[in-house]
């Protein structure tokens, strides 16, 4: 019974939400029975009602759909549900029309492209398959037709009409898309643009920056609204015609509107060259420049369009420091000329324009400090908690990009003894080619930098041609900013950092001290790595070979004792012992027999595998652990390692000393159970090797 309600329930629900296909489906098969091929005489009650309930469905789907329903799938529905409602409809007018030959037949075409263009994904390509099955069922049903022909070129122009449709929306989509996009970086240049025109900024284009853009958005901000209120004063109360502010750009070649207060609908937007007329002469010479009673269609006015309408001209430098910064410029259309008290006026509203301007680059410079000091904090921290020096790169080169995005980074280090430069790291464009790079002390920029320990190149900008990164075969390409930063410890330069970008001033005056703070720990951090990993290796390894030392083969021989137990696996032990060694050690000295055991070492770290493990164990005694390995594959290693070292000649000063050794091999788990019984077993090997005559490898099966 409940099984029979929750079916109920659940039939009810599905069919309120929608009621639309079931009404869609109920007209389609009355226009399958051909209800509708009536002459319009004909027409009665059932059709009004049948149109009547249509209304009434469509208008509540559709009052659905404006109302936005929830989720993109929900909303296809929707949309495919009117499609639909649509459809069926068309298809009774066609009937009432006359078939499927009559005038209205289009009708069906507007409504499929209609459908494709503006339904969600996949209503449209639904909509143009119900069309095609709904036409077929009409034309062979209701109409009675045979000959499939019309019916193609019906379904293809269907199917066309939708496809065509959805392209072109498509395209329309994409391209309305592009252009907002390209709108946003205009919009943003603009205002990176503003910012360096007041100095705000050496302005970072990349996200990580995107904190910066917001402080100098406010500031650019503040200061126009500051420069908007000085002007619009001064033009009340001296009665002005225009008053406008120029700032010249970096290169004091061009001049721009910074802030323009007029009644003129003539201006022209810039940027001005500072030669240009009575302004020119003003930002350019810095010159106090009053112009009275000009003649109508003055052009020496560079920030209108056309002639002049004004008579009088007032124009005074804005100074910075002994600099020219811009000109403040008022004109009148009175024949009125300016007066000295206007020239202080003017005078006193650019230290106002100034005081304003300076307020904000102060505020900005605050607000970065404030947001390099906690970068540095963030990056100390992480510097100081990297034990090895992966971890150290990690953390110099992200904290790096948080101070200056870039879009290249590497450091190098140096080394003393083989004068050589290596690339540690290199991360972003073309660094794939750069790793593991070893190169000489040459004239390149990373070489400099290391030799004068002082950052290269000195302004910060990047040039191709010119500059020499590492080598010429491997130079950086694309990049407009570069810094290399020595890494200076004590006072020894161990290499540099390299950071690189496409844009221009990336790693100016503004970032690079914040830089160089990073450069220092990051060089300390490295070389506190290294020492690091060198007590490790003194920890671990033999001095004489640079093989593992016994403490360490035995943790080793521990973990894999205990891997190959729970795997199931087999594990092979060596053990050489160079033949009558003392001999060696009377006759030729100690220090040739020092050399034997390193070339024993070199030979045995040359013939091992990947995962073997050689350990010198005291003496002139090695040890070798192989992995998934049994005696057989043991023993062809035993005995390659002994022709190697028994063809090997040591030249000495008491003439040539040809050496043999003696192996033994025993395997894990046949030949012992535990850690000490497969050495002593391995040992009894060894010991009947050297019994039965030396020079020989030996397994359990011998003992
Ligand atoms: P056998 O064929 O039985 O092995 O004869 P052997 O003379 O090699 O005997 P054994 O392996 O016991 O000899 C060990 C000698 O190795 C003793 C010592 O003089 C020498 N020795 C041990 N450590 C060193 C070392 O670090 N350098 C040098 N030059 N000799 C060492
Ligand atoms: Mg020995
Ligand atoms: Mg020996």
């Amino acid at each position: 019974m409940t099984t029979l309600v929750h079916a109920a329930l659940t039939l009810r629900r599905t069919a309120r939400g929608s009621y639309g296909f079931v009404a869609a489906t109920v007209f389609a098969l009355l226009e399958v029975l051909g209800v509708f091929r009536v002459e319009p005489a004909q027409l009665g009650f059932e059709h009004a009602l049948v149109g009547l309930v249509w209304c009434v469905v469509f208008t509540s789907r559709a009052m659905v759909r404006f109302r936005a329903p929830e989720g993109w799938a929900q909303g296809a529905k929707i949309d495919f549900e009117l499609a639909l409602l649509l459809l069926v409809a068309v298809h009774g007018v066609v009937q009432l029309g006359g078939g499927v030959t009559s005038v209205f037949y289009p009708l069906v075409y507007v409504v499929v492209a209609t459908s494709a263009s503006l339904a969600r994904k996949p209503a449209g390509t639904l909509l143009v398959v119900s069309a095609v099955v709904l036409e077929a069922l009409v034309f062979f049903i209701a109409e009675n037709q045979q000959d499939p022909r019309a019916l193609a070129v019906h379904a293809v122009f269907i199917v066309s009409f939708g496809i065509l449709n959805l392209v072109f929306t498509r395209v329309e989509i994409a391209r309305v898309r592009e252009r907002s996009l390209r709108e946003l970086a205009a919009e943003k240049e603009k205002v990176q643009e503003d910012a360096r025109l007041y100095r705000l900024v050496g302005a970072a284009t990349d996200s990580a920056a995107r904190d910066e853009e917001r402080v100098y958005r406010s500031s650019l901000e503040e200061v126009h609204h500051a420069l908007y209120y000085t002007l619009d004063v001064l033009k009340k109360t001296l009665e002005l015609h225009t008053c406008v502010l120029f700032f010249a750009d970096e290169t004091a070649d061009e001049i721009r509107i910074a802030e323009l207060v007029t009644d003129s609908d003539d201006i022209a937007e810039g940027p001005f060259g500072t030669g240009e007329g009575a302004v020119g002469a003003v930002a350019k010479r810095g010159l106090v420049t009053n112009l009275e009673h000009m003649k109508p269609g003055y052009k020496g006015l560079c920030y209108y369009r056309g002639p002049a309408v004004v008579s009088s001209f007032l124009g005074v430098p804005v100074m910075e420091n002994g600099a020219i910064r811009g000109a403040l410029c008022v004109d009148r259309r009175d024949d009125k000329p300016f007066t000295p008290r206007d020239e202080e006026i003017l005078k006193s509203a650019v230290q106002q324009v100034l005081r304003a301007v300076r307020n904000e680059q102060v505020f900005v410079q605050l607000e970065r400090s404030k947001r390099e000091q906690t970068v540095l904090h963030k990056a100390s921290q992480a510097l100081g908690s990297a034990l090895n020096e992966e971890a150290v790169l990690d953390a110099g080169l992200s904290a790096a990009a948080e101070i200056s995005p870039y879009e290249f980074a590497a450091v190098t280090l140096y080394d003393n003894e083989t004068k050589k430069h290596s690339v540690l790291r290199a991360v972003g464009e073309s660094a794939d080619e750069l790793k593991g790079l070893v190169f000489r002390d040459n004239t390149s920029l990373t070489a400099m930098a290391v030799k004068n320990r002082h950052y290269l190149p000195y302004r910060g900008d990047f040039d191709e041609k010119q500059h020499v990164v590492y080598t010429r075969k491997h130079n950086l390409h694309g990049m407009q900013s570069l810094l290399i930063l020595p890494l200076v410890v004590r006072e020894d330069a161990i290499g540099t950092l390299c950071l690189a970008a496409r844009r221009r001033d990336a790693f100016s005056n503004n970032v690079r001290p914040t830089l160089q703070v990073l450069g220092n720990q990051l060089a300390v951090s490295l070389a506190n790595a290294a020492s690091v990993r060198r007590l490790e290796e003194l920890a671990t390894t033999d001095g004489l070979t640079g093989c593992l030392n016994k403490r360490s083969f035995l943790d080793e021989l521990d973990r894999k004792l205990r891997s190959a137990e729970r795997f199931g696996r087999k594990l092979s032990l060596l053990i050489t012992d160079i033949d009558h060694f003392k001999n060696v050690n009377d006759v030729y000295g100690h220090a040739t027999g020092d050399v034997v055991i390193k070339e024993l070492g070199a030979i045995l770290r040359r013939m091992k595998r990947e995962t073997d493990i050689v350990a010198r164990f005291g003496g002139e005694e090695f040890c070798i652990l192989c992995e998934e390995t049994d005696t057989e594959g043991a023993v062809l290693l035993a005995e390659r390692v002994r022709e190697e070292l028994g063809s090997h000649v040591f030249q000495t000063e008491l003439g040539k000393l040809k050496v043999t050794a003696s192996l033994g091999v025993a395997t894990f788990p046949n030949d012992a159970k535990t850690q000490a019984a497969l050495f002593e077993t391995t040992d009894k090997a060894l010991y009947a090797a050297k019994r039965s005559g030396r020079n020989k490898v030996c397994t359990v099966k011998d003992i």
